[in-house]
């Protein structure tokens, strides 16, 4: 039916137990499959499983998958009309359905309560799976009252077997999941966080803009991807720019009127190759598999922030990108608005620490896959060989001696001036500001001749980044001293810091490498999607499923993912045998496209 060779992970695991009847709660990365952990044994036992799923605007195109692979699928909630759902509840009655996806409110009524009893009657409730746990939990955001009142499902269905599922990993969320939804005779399977196929890397800022162009360019000219900014004005700025630049791309964010937003959404969701330019109110509930890469053009709020965003790239399992650049304006403007906020001491101090795990993630020098887990509390290996830190080992030096010179100079001048200006005085630098508060007669004026003014700010963002300068908001983002500089400035303690990359040095390194690879008549990247971007077979098979998607109104994903296309491309079947082996390719969608794609293939070895 779904025609994948195997299963991934503990799917297998929970498809049996679920199948046999026992309760399970699944806690599962985005992109780790969970919908077949309760799609199969709905499949497997007698009678429908039900679906309770919050998401209501994804609700349609998760069916119309379902549908295209065979299975009878239907959905329930607000946006039909009173006859399409009193047909849905026909089919359900009937015996009709394998799978009815149902919003929780839906759900709760009276009328639909007695629908699932009459069903009991006949033994014919295959399963409740309860997508997107952690909605009842009201710690976290996405909290729905409506799921609190789901315990009704065991009250009234005792014989049901139940699962639960969700990508929220945290123990206390995990927990009430269970309290609250009374699974604490349910199986638990918890599979790792990491999410191995996204490449995290993390960019020093020269120019974002000209970066994140040369990022795209290099690695993503077609693809579909999501750009995130701190702020509204800044997200259309960079939109505008991008579409300058000849890319598809689009702004969200919650100062757009809601037609606009839900036009531009659709878009991403259904074309391909749009690029979306977005604050964090885009993402929820965005269950497009071939994101292939997530781009930060500001620095997220906290590792949670970092671990969901990027999260959205690569849910088909795909190499994708997390793309990250930041510099020490990022920092201090980031602890600036911590600090200027509305929230209290206690909160602040909070937000204070989430944001100090993010700036050490920049900064670390270890493997990228494991730093992120373990603030999640799970080990990694490291070394993970796709991140850019394993990729290309970081270099640190031994920056005790700049350190002092860094911090005396803040201290000489009063602690009230910029990374800038201090570097300025440091490089002995006759500004007019120099001249003006009279730095240059300082004893640090034109000590720090050996550095030059790109690696005195990477000094200074290090320094601020690991707490050892803090930004003072009272003399307007000016760095001072903090308890943590004492040791350091009396030598008692060493510090290394990272060898920034030149940008030059990145720039001609990557030429070369370009250059190479063309000298060898191979031209592409090691990732088999960036590669495959300029195949004629690949675009030729791309806008195939774009026909027929669009004949269809479907997103092009229903049709086939980007790794079935993928798997076509590599196996280039010439037979209906042939082609029911590539990857995705069940037996409905052999009935239905094995013939086109064929053509198509046949065309291209002839
Ligand atoms: P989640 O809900 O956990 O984010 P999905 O259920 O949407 O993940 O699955 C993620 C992707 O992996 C989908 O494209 C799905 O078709 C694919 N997938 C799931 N299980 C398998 C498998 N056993 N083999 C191949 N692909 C799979
Ligand atoms: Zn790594």
């Amino acid at each position: 039916m779904f025609g994948y060779a195997a299963f991934r992970g503990e799917q297998q695991a929970v498809i049996e137990h679920l199948a046999a009847g026992g309760d399970a709660l699944v806690l599962m990365p985005t992109g780790g499959g969970k919908s077949l952990c309760y799609q199969i044994p709905a499949l497997l036992r007698s009678g429908v499983g039900i679906v309770v799923s919050p998401l209501i605007a994804l609700m349609q195109d998760q069916v119309k998958a379902l549908c295209q692979l065979g299975v009878k699928a239907a959905f329930l909630n607000s946006s039909i009309s009173a006859d399409a759902a009193g047909k849905v509840q026909g089919r359900l009655l009937h015996g009709d359905l394998d799978l009815l996806y149902v919003a929780p409110e839906r759900l709760m009524t009276d009328s639909f309560l007695n629908l699932l009893v009459r069903l009991q009657e006949d033994n014919a409730i295959a399963l409740f799976a309860i997508d997107e746990a952690h909605c009842v939990s009201q710690w976290g955001h996405d909290f729905r009252p409506e799921y609190r009142a789901l315990t009704v499902l065991h009250e009234r269905f005792p014989n049901v077997p139940r699962i639960a599922l969700t990508a929220t990993a945290d123990t206390p969320t995990r927990h009430e999941i269970v309290e609250r939804l009374a699974l604490e005779q349910a199986r638990q399977f918890i599979s790792s966080f990491d999410r191995a196929n996204i490449r995290y890397r993390v960019t020093q800022k020269n120019n974002a803009r000209h970066q994140l162009q040369a990022f795209l360019d290099a690695e993503h000219p077609n693809d579909a991807g999501i750009v995130y900014c701190l702020s509204r004005k800044k997200v259309d700025e960079t939109a505008a720019w991008l579409r300058e630049k000849g890319r598809d791309a689009l702004p969200y964010h919650a100062g757009l009127d809601a037609a606009t937003r839900s036009k531009n959404q659709s878009r991403f969701l259904r074309e391909e190759g749009v690029v979306m330019v977005a604050t964090v109110a885009f993402g929820m509930g965005i269950d497009k598999p071939n994101v292939r890469f997530v781009a930060h053009l500001d620095l997220p709020k906290s590792m949670e922030g970092y671990y969901q965003e990027t999260g959205r790239a690569g849910r088909d399992s795909l190499p994708a990108n997390a793309w990250l650049a930041y510099g020490l304006g990022d920092v201090v403007s980031m602890r600036q608005m911590i600090d200027n906020g509305e929230a209290s001491e206690e909160r602040k101090r909070l937000e204070r620490q989430k944001l100090d795990a993010l700036l050490g993630y920049c900064e670390s020098t270890t493997c990228r896959h494991q730093t992120v887990l373990r603030y999640f509390g799970e080990e990694h290996p490291g070394n993970c060989g796709a991140c850019d830190n394993c990729l290309e080992p970081v270099d640190t030096w031994d920056a005790t001696q700049a350190a002092q010179m860094a911090l005396s100079c803040v201290y000489r001048t009063g602690q009230r001036f910029g990374a800038g200006h201090l570097s300025d005085v440091l490089i002995g630098k006759l500004t007019d500001r120099v001249e003006k508060f009279n730095h240059h007669t300082l004893s640090t004026f034109g000590i720090g001749k050996e550095l030059n003014a790109a690696q005195w700010s990477s000094v200074y963002r290090q320094l601020v980044a690991s707490g050892i300068l803090e930004s003072d908001i009272e003399a307007y983002g000016g760095l001072k001293l903090t308890e943590a500089a004492r040791p350091i400035l009396r030598g008692e303690q060493s510090i290394w810091l990272r060898r920034d990359a030149d940008p030059a040095i990145q720039k001609a390194g990557r030429k070369a490498q370009r250059a190479e690879r063309t000298a060898q008549g191979n031209n592409r990247p090691r990732e088999p999607f960036a590669g495959a971007n300029d195949d004629p077979l690949w675009i030729a098979l791309k806008a195939k499923r774009t026909e027929l998607a669009r004949e269809q109104g479907v997103p092009p994903y229903v049709i086939f993912h980007d790794s079935t296309l993928m798997d076509m491309l590599n196996k280039r079947p010439s037979t209906l045998d042939e082609m029911a082996q590539v990857s995705g390719v069940g037996q409905a969608k052999l009935a239905r496209y094995g013939d086109e794609f064929l053509g198509l293939l046949n065309n291209f070895a002839s």
